[in-house]
């Protein structure tokens, strides 16, 4: 890549981990000017295109992810979105049982007085509303939607992404946060932290 070049990363898909993707290139990479460009196109034609579930439990992993990546006045605002039970008053677990009732399946909300606690605690999980936290995560991002991504073309230096509308978008890096069917075919998304520290060494 040329010196005075900025390199164009083009994400696919707006779900948490691409959204997350996002915000952790703007923080930890973008800060101090623009090292990368960063594109994100989704296929939904907006965020309540479809329903995509109640809550999500967040472990500590997850909760070190959303801490590290996200800027700062989002982190603030977490808790409004997951929320920890009140003490005493208060459960979020999930339970599966079979048809005897016999408990196959317990999973806890921690037990914990301040959300950002469950960064440092292993086996433990926090209930989140999914929505809301998407919410929470498309604030300051521009998303294209209704760009369903069907491929990709690699020339030279370039990747272009192709979309199912017939327009194609040229990038330096793409990187497929589409879920368990991506076309992207990098299965590898789910360990931002890497991915981040990977574009550190191109920026
Ligand atoms: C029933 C259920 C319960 C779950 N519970 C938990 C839980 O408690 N905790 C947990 O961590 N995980 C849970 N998961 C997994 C959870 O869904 C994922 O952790 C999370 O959604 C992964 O986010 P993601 O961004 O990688 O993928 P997704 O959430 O799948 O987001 C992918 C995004 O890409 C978009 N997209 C897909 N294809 C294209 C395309 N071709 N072009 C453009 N955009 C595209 C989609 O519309 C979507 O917005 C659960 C999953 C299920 C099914």
């Amino acid at each position: 890549m040329q010196n005075n070049h900025i390199p164009t990363i083009i994400i696919i898909g707006a779900g948490p981990g691409g959204l997350l993707l996002y915000h952790g290139i703007q923080k930890r990479l973008n800060k101090n000017g623009e090292k990368f460009n960063v594109k994100i196109f989704e296929r939904d034609t907006g965020p309540r295109d479809r329903w995509q579930g109640f809550s999500v439990f967040i472990n500590s992993h997850g909760m070190r992810s959303l801490m590290s990546c996200l800027p700062e006045s989002l982190v603030t605002r977490l808790p409004e979105v997951i929320p920890i039970p009140i003490s005493e008053k208060e459960s979020r677990e999930i339970l599966l049982i079979d048809d005897k009732g016999t408990e196959l399946l317990r999973v806890d909300s921690a037990k914990v007085n301040y959300l950002f606690e469950l960064a440092n605690l292993s086996n433990s999980n926090a209930y989140a509303f999914r929505d809301r936290l998407r919410d929470l995560m498309l604030e300051g991002v521009n998303i294209q939607w209704g760009k369903k991504c069907i491929g990709y073309d690699e020339v030279n230096d370039e990747v272009w992404a192709i979309f199912e509308d017939g327009t194609r978008e040229r990038g330096d890096i793409l990187i497929g946060c589409d879920g368990i069917h991506s076309p992207i075919g990098n299965k590898d998304y789910h360990i931002y932290e890497y991915l981040i520290m990977e574009l550190h060494k191109l920026s």
